[in-house]
Parts: C-alpha cells; structure tokens; sequence
C-alpha cells in the first residue's frame, strides 16, 4: 500500500508480544495499556503473538491488569513463533479475528520476523499497526538499543564475573556461548564489559590458529586463564574448545549460557525504554501514522518506516573488536 496514512480515528487497539521473548516487555504491554487507556482507547490483549491471533484467542485488558508488571521478565501476554502467520492464508485469519473484535489497530513488541509479518499484515488486509523492538538480539534498525538486549547484556556479564573466579582460580580457558544468531551484540557487549579476552561474532571472520598463538605467547608471559566469548551464529562453543585444546594441548572448558539471558528482572535501561516505547506506538495510531516502528536515537523518539527498521543492522563491530584485542 502506498499510502501508509489512514484517516480513520481509532477506538480499541490490540497489543501483541511475538518471537523470542526478552525482559521489559511486559513495561512495554503497561505502558502501552495505560497511555492508550488514558487516551479513551480500549485494549486488547493477543495471546501468544500472531497464534493468537489465528486462534482467536484475545482478552480485554485494563489500567488494573498490568498492575506490578513492570518489574517482571517474560511477557504475561505470551508469545510464539507461529508458522501458519508464514502464509497468506494465515494472515488473513489473523486479519478476520481482528476485525471480528472490532480492533482498529495493532502495536506488536517483537523482533525482526514480527516485524515483517506486521508489515504484511498492513499491506495485504489493511491491519494497521506500530511496532516497537522486543527482541534481545538489538538487530533493528532505527533505535540504539532494543527492549531485552540490555538485561540481557548484563546477564551474560553476571554469569562471565563468576565464571572468571573459577577462570582464574583454576587457570584455564573458558569459551563462553552467548545467544546472537546474526548479531554479535551481546557477545561484543558482554566481551567488552567483561573483559574478555577475545570475542568471536558473526560480522568478523575469525583465525583461530591466530587466537591459538596469542593464548601460546601469553602462556610464556605467565597468562594463564583465558575467557573468549562465541556468539551463537559465529561458530560452536563445543567445536571451538576442541581446536583450541587440539592446537594448543592446553585444557578447556566451555559455558553455553542459553535462555539464562532471555529472562530476569529487566534492567533499568530496559524498563525505561519500553515505557517510552510503549507510550510512542500509541502516538503513533493515534496520528494515523501506520506501518511505522518506533525507536530511540540519541534519547530521542525515531520514528521509521516499518519495511526500513527490518533491513539488516549493520553493526559497527571493528573498533571494539580491536579493543577488546588491545586491552587482553
Ligand atoms: P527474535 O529476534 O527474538 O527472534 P522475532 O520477532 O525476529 O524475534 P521470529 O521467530 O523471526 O522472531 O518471528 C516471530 C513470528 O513473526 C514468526 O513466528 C512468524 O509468525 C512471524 N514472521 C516472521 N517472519 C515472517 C515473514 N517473513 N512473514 C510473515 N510472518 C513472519
């Protein structure tokens, strides 16, 4: 659709939680439910992401029912990957409940996919929706940072301080996996803040032999524990142990850290930023301004097209990468 600019004034929206959960998103689902419910607007809730909204399973929500959520990891609205959203034929159920309960309008708190499949669902039924990034990964386009990414920042640093006592204590090599599929920034976050000494992400192509060397030099120098962070989509903490043991002859152990990072009490980065967030989607229907994704740059509310936030992040990863190496 070329115009994104309905006229139409809205009256009851729905919020939906979709993909990989991360923690803030429920100061995402208050924020949204009492700034639109300030605003006259009644709210829907969608279990379960785009499932719910194929399965018809929606709730009303008010002022009360996001009481003492703020403070809470997970998402109390659920969500899912949901398969049947893929297909044309899906969305257009998704369109018809929406319809069915009167709902003018979607804000969706989700990653990339969600993304797309509110784009979709705008261009193809007429579903007008915002979305805001809840996604741990911090790999949309138009805000610094994403709701979840900075707890789970700091979940992964939690874990990589304990592990550097055992580290240290026992002198040995630890490869630690984070969970960054296509983005390396939790793992060159939690390198950085965790002092780690070398880190291994999807946008830089890696050597380990060089690796091998430096931890064989530091060797003669007297250092003797080594932590290296591995995000998920770079390589395998498992395989990467085994090369570095086979090439060097020295022990390693490996931590892959998993889900840990999703949940937890959000950060007060993360809860801020979903409250902005929350309250700049309802705006956004308000202003009639569709098919838009709301983020923050600089401090300030950015609004983008929604086709635009979920083209691939390019994330700047040289200049840390060469300080975290600078700095071992
Ligand atoms: P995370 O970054 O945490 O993985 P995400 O939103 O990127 O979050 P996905 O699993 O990629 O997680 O997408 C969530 C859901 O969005 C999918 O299960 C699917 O229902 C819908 N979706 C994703 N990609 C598309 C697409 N290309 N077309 C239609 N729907 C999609």
């Amino acid at each position: 659709m070329k115009n994104s600019k309905l006229k139409t004034p809205i009256k009851k929206i729905g919020v939906l939680t979709s993909g990989g959960d991360g923690s803030g998103m429920n100061a995402a689902i208050r924020s949204v439910v009492r700034y639109a419910s300030h605003n006259g607007l009644e709210v829907a809730g969608i279990m379960r992401g785009y499932q719910g909204l194929i399965d018809d399973d929606i709730i009303s929500l008010s002022h009360r029912s996001v009481s003492n959520v703020i403070n809470k990891g997970g998402t109390l609205l659920k969500t899912a990957r949901c398969k049947e959203f893929f297909t044309r034929e899906g969305r257009k159920k998704a369109a018809a409940t929406v319809k069915r309960h009167g709902i003018d309008a979607l804000v969706v708190i989700g990653g990339n996919g969600s993304y797309h499949g509110a784009h979709l669902l705008f261009s193809e039924w007429k579903v007008p929706c915002a979305c805001i990034p809840g996604t741990i990964d911090n790999d949309i386009r138009g805000t610094d940072a994403t709701i979840g990414s900075d707890t789970a920042v700091n979940t992964a640093l939690d874990a990589i301080d304990k592990i550097r006592d055992t580290c240290t204590s026992m002198e040995r090599i630890f490869v630690i996996e984070v969970m960054g599929r296509d983005c390396g920034f939790i793992a060159i976050e939690s390198a950085l803040g965790g002092g780690a000494e070398d880190v291994l992400v999807p946008e830089l192509k890696f050597d380990l032999r060089k690796i091998c060397e430096r931890i064989k030099k530091g060797r003669l120098k007297g250092k003797i524990s080594w932590i290296i962070i591995v995000a998920e989509g770079a390589a395998k903490a498992q395989a990467i142990a085994a090369k570095i043991t086979k090439i060097t002859r020295l022990e390693t152990r490996v931590v892959v850290l998993g889900h840990i990072q999703r949940g937890g009490i959000p950060t007060a980065k993360d809860r801020i930023l979903a409250t902005r967030l929350g309250s700049a989607a309802v705006d956004l229907l308000l202003n009639n301004q569709y098919d838009k994704a709301a983020g923050i740059v600089n401090g300030e509310i950015n609004v983008i097209p929604v086709r635009e936030a979920i083209k691939k992040k390019d994330l700047k990863v040289d200049n840390f990468y060469r300080l975290i190496n600078i700095l071992t």
